[in-house]
């Protein structure tokens, strides 16, 4: 059913055009043009490149029902690419995808939004009964889901729910819940001192620090929650006693009081540190970056998801995840959004690879999805 050679072609297109986070303009030019000529009832670039800083936006097309009672999906994948995603040479051996070494795949997520323009493809070509389908591509999802963060209410009322085609695992695996995640920043801050000739006279900030790590929490703190110490940076010279080291750190959790508690437990820590040094002081900056997301099993975005992959021979397996996306803001923004598997493996990594054939299942399971949508009919 999948037309290979043209779903290699496109994520080969894709891939070796380079988006990194905020720079997305050419790959949101070409997917525009691309999803005008499959059919695109409404093409859309929001104004969230402006907003954040970067040179596009993201890109929202509306496919319209051709059949009444059906439900609104939305098909979703991220344009950005984690760096280093410049100049990169897919290549295509032994059935799999590798880059040359020296970047990033970028499967991550062009696979995804691969097998969404395969699906609308294929979708076209076969004239199935379908209900409104809103496609949306973002921006900047690699350095804080800044592009579903800031998507206007406007672009996504009344979809029922979505498929985020962005993680792990071959066709059939999804993922239906994920954590809530806070970002803390302690600044520890001391008093500058020579260090030979009167370090009685300083306050050192990066000791401070080092007391606070030490009296934190990392890691794995239960099977839903996890905290990391991920980036420390202070001092100016051996020879002087620093008076500034600022402790990077994010801690996240499926359970929103664990996570509170946590989180707690940290600022207690740095605080009992920076007590030890009443020369110094403690600046806490925390922010909730997204909230968690969960699907139950009764939900008709996994329930769809069963058929699709019954009717295309994919075997299930659901479960929660550890990790962000772009499903955690649909579901906060107002449509609960199923992560779905493309494939893509060692992402993030220079080692980074895609199976041809999960491509392939990809493209062909979003097709699925959307044929699946006609067993749904008054839902
Ligand atoms: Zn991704």
């Amino acid at each position: 059913m999948v037309n290979e050679d043209r779903m290699r072609h496109t994520f080969e297109d894709l891939v070796k055009i380079d988006a990194p986070s905020k720079g997305e303009r050419e790959v949101c030019d070409y997917l525009k043009k691309k999803l005008r000529a499959l059919g695109a009832a409404k093409i859309t670039e929001d104004n969230n490149g402006s907003v954040n800083g970067g040179n596009s936006g993201n890109l929202i097309a509306v496919f319209n029902a051709n059949t009444e009672g059906l439900p609104s999906i939305a098909l979703t994948a991220h344009m950005d690419c984690v760096e280093n995603c410049r100049g990169i040479e897919p290549v295509l051996e032994d059935g799999v995808y590798r880059s040359k070494g020296d970047t990033v795949l970028g499967g991550d997520d062009k696979a995804g939004v691969a097998a969404i323009l395969e699906g609308l493809a294929l979708m076209k070509e076969t004239y199935i009964p379908h209900g409104k389908v809103t496609v949306i591509f973002t921006v900047q999802e690699e350095i804080g889901l800044c592009g579903s963060s800031s998507i206007e209410e406007k672009y996504i009322s009344g979809i029922d729910f979505g498929y985020t085609l962005d993680g792990d695992g071959a066709a059939g695996s999804a993922y239906t819940a994920g954590p809530s995640e806070y970002t803390l920043d302690f600044t520890c801050k001391g008093i500058a001192a020579h260090a030979g000739m009167a370090p009685e006279k300083g306050t050192n900030a990066i000791a401070m620090a080092g007391l606070g790590i030490s009296l934190c929490p990392t890691g794995r703190i239960d099977d839903e929650t996890t905290c990391n110490i991920g980036l420390i940076e202070g001092g100016t010279a051996v020879n002087i006693v620093p008076d500034r080291c600022v402790v990077h750190c994010e801690a996240r959790s499926r359970n929103d009081e664990k996570l509170e508690a946590l989180v707690a437990k940290m600022e207690a820590a740095l605080k009992e540190a920076a007590a030890k040094f009443p020369e110094g002081s403690l600046e806490i900056k925390k922010e909730k970056t997204y909230d968690s997301f969960c699907i139950k099993d009764t939900d008709p975005a996994l329930q769809l998801f069963r058929a699709a992959c019954a009717e295309a021979g994919y075997r299930v397996t659901a479960g929660p995840s550890g990790g962000g996306s772009d499903a955690n803001w649909f579901g906060t923004k107002g449509f609960p959004s199923l992560l779905v598997g493309v494939g893509m493996t060692d992402f993030h990594t220079n080692r980074e690879s895609l199976k041809v054939k999960d491509l392939y299942e990809a493209g062909d399971l979003v097709y699925h999805i959307i044929e699946a949508e006609s067993h749904f009919a008054g839902h």
